[in-house]
Formats: C-alpha cells, sequence, structure tokens
C-alpha cells in the first residue's frame, strides 16, 4: 500500500486563526483526502507552535495565564478545523511533554556529536517575526534597521548554543541542484540560493538566556531552546521519534516508499528548505520527498496584516456560505506560483458559477428529469441510437477518468477542478442541444433514456471526484442517491438506482 505523510506548519499560538491558516490546512486536508481517496494510507498532521518570546509577551498584555491562553488558542484553532472538516490524524502541541523530551534528546545528541557548540551571538533581531537577520540582509531606512516585513530590528549580544549549519551550505545548494522537485514550484530553490546560500551560511543560533518560556536545555539550565529548533521537530515528535513506541516513525519516516510533504506559505520557506534538511542530515534520517510552497493571499490587493486591520476572518464566509464553499474556493484558486487576491465579489462570483449553478444545479436538473420522466430510477442504456452528442459525453467522461490520479499524484488538484468545471459546461451544452423534454413529447423514450443514464452517470463522477473537497455537499447527495460516494464507484453504471428529490444544495447568494 502507498504511503504519504503530509503536514502544515504548526501555527504560532499567539493569536486566533485567520484566512492564512485555513488556506494552509485546507490545501493540506484536500490533498491528504484525495490521496486517502486513491488508495493511499495517510498520516497528516497539524499543530500549535507554543515558544517564544512573543507568546510569553501576548499572555502578559491580555492578563492571562500563558498555559491558559494557549488552551484557549489551541481549542480556537481546533473547533475551526472541525467546522472546515478537516481531517488530521495528529494534532501537536509543542508545550506538551512528548515534544518536549524528545526535543531535548535531539538537542542532546547533536550537542555529543559536536553539531551544537557554545559561543556568542549577536544579531540583528526581529522580536516579532523571531527572525535574526545580518546587517547585509536587513533592509535600511534612516539609519534604522529593518526586517522584511517592516518591523524595527534590535541589536542583541548574548551567550548562545549554535547549530553548526555553515558546515552543511555546499551540500544544501547541491541538494537543490539535483533534486529538482524537492521544492515545489522549483523557482523557489532558486530564490533561497540567492537570498540566503550564496552570500554563505552562518551557523544557527538554537537557545535563548533572556527567555524563559521555552524548551530547558539540560547541558546548560540558563538556556532555553530557539523556536524554530524546537518547532521543525514536530515533524518528527509527531510520530513518536525517539521513543518507546515509535511505529508511526518507522512506518512513516523510516520507510523511503512512503512520501514525505511539507505545505506552507512562502514567507517560512527558509527555515524548511535549508535549516530542516540540515538538522535531518546531522541527524542521519532521510529528508522529505517534498516541500510545497504556497503565495499568500491578498486581500483586496494588501497583504493582511494585524496592524493594518485588514486581516480576513474565516468564519465569516463558513457561516454565510458554508465550509464547503470556503474549502472549494481556496482550492480552486489557489496559487503556488503567486499571491492571490481576495475580494467579496470573486469569492461570490465563484460561489455561484460553480458551486450554486454547475454542481447544485446540475444535480437538481437531472433528478428532476428521472423524476418527471422515469418514476425515480436511473435508465438503463440501450446501446443502440447512440448519436454524436451522447458519444462526445462518454468520451468526455473516459478522459477525465484517466487522467484524474496523474492530477492528483502530481498535487494539481487545480487543474482537476477545471477539468470539472469543463465538464459541466459540456454537460449543459449537452441538455441544450438533447432537449430531452422533446423527446418525452415525441415519446421518442430510448433516446431520452439513453440521455439520462449518460448524463446520471457522468454527473455521479463529477460529484465522486468533488467530495474530498466538499464535503457537506457529498453526505447531502449520499442521502439523495441512497448511496456511498467513494472513488472506487468512479465508471459505474447506476442503471435502476432508485432516488430522492433533490432541495437546493447551493442556494445562489
Ligand atoms: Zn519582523
Amino acid at each position: 500500500m502507498k504511503k504519504i505523510y503530509i503536514t502544515t506548519p504548526i501555527y504560532y499560538s499567539s493569536g486566533k486563526p485567520h484566512l492564512g491558516h485555513a488556506y494552509t490546512t485546507i490545501l493540506a486536508d484536500v490533498i491528504a483526502k484525495y490521496k486517502k481517496a486513491i488508495g493511499y494510507d495517510v498520516f497528516f498532521t497539524t499543530g500549535m507552535d507554543e515558544h517564544g518570546q512573543k507568546i510569553f509577551d501576548v499572555a502578559k498584555k491580555i492578563k492571562k495565564d500563558v498555559e491558559q491562553m494557549l488552551d484557549d488558542n489551541a481549542k480556537i484553532f481546533q473547533e475551526l478545523w472541525k467546522k472546515l472538516d478537516i481531517s488530521y490524524d495528529f494534532f501537536v502541541r509543542t508545550t506538551k511533554q512528548k515534544h518536549k523530551k524528545i526535543v531535548q534528546k535531539i538537542f542532546s545528541y547533536l550537542y555529543k556529536k559536536k553539531y551544537i557548540y557554545e559561543g556568542i551571538w549577536t544579531s540583528y533581531y526581529c522580536p516579532n517575526c523571531e527572525e535574526n537577520y545580518t546587517k547585509t540582509q536587513a533592509i535600511k531606512k534612516n539609519g534604522k534597521l529593518f526586517c522584511k516585513l517592516g518591523h524595527e530590528l534590535v541589536f542583541k549580544n548574548e551567550p548562545s548554543f549554535f547549530l553548526k549549519t555553515s558546515k552543511f551550505q555546499q551540500w544544501i545548494t547541491n541538494y537543490f541542484q539535483k533534486h529538482q522537485n524537492f521544492i515545489y514550484p522549483s523557482f523557489r530553490a532558486k530564490e533561497l540560493i540567492n537570498n540566503f546560500l550564496e552570500e554563505g551560511l552562518k551557523d544557527l543560533s538554537i537557545s535563548r538566556k533572556t527567555l524563559h518560556w521555552g524548551i530547558p536545555i539540560k547541558e546548560n539550565k540558563e538556556h532555553v531552546i530557539y523556536v524554530w529548533f524546537d518547532a521543525l521537530f514536530n515533524y518528527l515528535t509527531n510520530l513518536d521519534f525517539a521513543t518507546k513506541k515509535c511505529q508511526n516513525f518507522t512506518k512513516y519516516w523510516k520507510d523511503k516508499k512512503c512520501e514525505i510533504v511539507h505545505l506552507m506559505s512562502k514567507e517560512i520557506s527558509r527555515f524548511h528548505c535549508i535549516y530542516w534538511p540540515i538538522m535531518l542530515k546531522m541527524l542521519n534520517l532521510r529528508l522529505p520527498n517534498k516541500v510545497i510552497i504556497h503565495g499568500w493571499i491578498i486581500n483586496n490587493n494588501e497583504k493582511m496584516s494585524k496592524s493594518k486591520g485588514n486581516v480576513i476572518d474565516p468564519w465569516q464566509y463558513i457561516n454565510n456560505f458554508g465550509s464547503d464553499a470556503l474549502r472549494y474556493f481556496l482550492v480552486k484558486e489557489s496559487s503556488f506560483e503567486n499571491d492571490f487576491n481576495f475580494t467579496d465579489k470573486f469569492f461570490c462570483d465563484v460561489y455561484n458559477h460553480d458551486l450554486a449553478n454547475n454542481y447544485g444545479n446540475m444535480l437538481t436538473r437531472i433528478v428532476g428529469m428521472i423524476k418527471k420522466y422515469c418514476h425515480d430510477v436511473v435508465p438503463s442504456l440501450t446501446k443502440t441510437n447512440l448519436d454524436h452528442n451522447d458519444q462526445k459525453i462518454i468520451i468526455k467522461r473516459k478522459e477525465i477518468l484517466k487522467k484524474y490520479k496523474n492530477f492528483i499524484n502530481n498535487y494539481k488538484i487545480k487543474d482537476l477542478l477545471n477539468e470539472v468545471q469543463n465538464s459541466y459546461l459540456l454537460l449543459n451544452k449537452y441538455i441544450d442541444e438533447t432537449k430531452p423534454w422533446i423527446l418525452f413529447k415525441n415519446r421518442e423514450f430510448s433516446k431520452l433514456f439513453n440521455f439520462l443514464n449518460i448524463i446520471f452517470n457522468f454527473n455521479c463522477d463529477l460529484i465522486i471526484l468533488l467530495s474530498p473537497i466538499l464535503t457537506q455537499a457529498t453526505k447531502r447527495i449520499e442521502k439523495i442517491l441512497h448511496l456511498k460516494l467513494n472513488f472506487e464507484l468512479l465508471n459505474k453504471d447506476h442503471a435502476k438506482l432508485k432516488i430522492h428529490s433533490c432541495p437546493p444544495l447551493f442556494e445562489r447568494k
């Protein structure tokens, strides 16, 4: 059985989830569900990154106990995932004992191996992003230094533990060049080489002395582990790496035939594509097969940010349009190459066109015709009297059934959705040209039954192909058809199936 381990990044627990979190998590969930649908054994994880100065500061600011705040935020994220039908297999929280113990173990191991050493850390540090900049990387304005998001940087100088990442600069550069499929889309590998590797990779500072909200270092209790080092290892602790019960680690990470895929937004690609592979290399572990990086959601041409107050709340769309609509829109309009511009009008247009008019209305029409012309039972194909239009639809159906696995295996779900929408276009034309109401009036029943059989079967396949995204609508359709919809039913003939009335699935907005 084919296997895949797929992850979202873990989300920083300093606030509520916004549309960006939903975007990454839905994309990962949809990939997980499609892979499961075509027979993969899937392990899918997400969770919370709960250490770091900012978390400590936020809790203080809102006068909450830190742990209480973390519990509350984890619950808010999990409620959103439940509402969006996100079916993760494990939800990690980095303040939990299991995670902390494993990270300490890894730290001690790398320290013994001399990949970690003590030194003095000097840096231009962004307290907001918790990222360090060298003087050359920082953005200079009016004699001051800023991070790439525009926060002012502070100069810092303190004792610290370092990870010998500089030793691996050439190795990781070569790795990118030899494995063109490692980073998707591939142009991001070139960006990383230009921005971070060409000028030389410095050793990474991985501890803080001035901060207390983190995992303590056993070798020197005055230090806690820097949040990135702690967070990235969730991908191993999720699988119980370095514990007695490490079946999942053996099953998903150690088995080279298991595909490992990390999905994320572009601003954290540097840590995932450069430092994370180096950490794995130090531990003598295999690397993930793929790091998939998507662009940002832009709100009416502006980047979303808390300070601008233009952060989009996913609940607003779930409450007005349903979770299926948000899942569908984010997958259909997603872009790995570019940022994508989110507007209410765009959302509403896609909803009305793809879901209300095509997906929902097509089923209502077909069910209506079968009720009216065939007493609620899907008619059989007579195989004689098939005309040019019938043949065209049969061929299109075969085509899409030949292609869908390829789209799924290559993470091109968006292309699959475009194929499905093209098929709806064809089916609408098929109805207009066949004019079943005339066939009924003229008592041309064999032609009418052929048409209804062909269109019902093809439409069923389209519903199944969308089922990993439209989870709620699929459940409702299962009740209408009295049929459990799954990918094994693709390409089936549903003649003689008894169907029930079909209420509108997506009301026009
Ligand atoms: Zn910053």
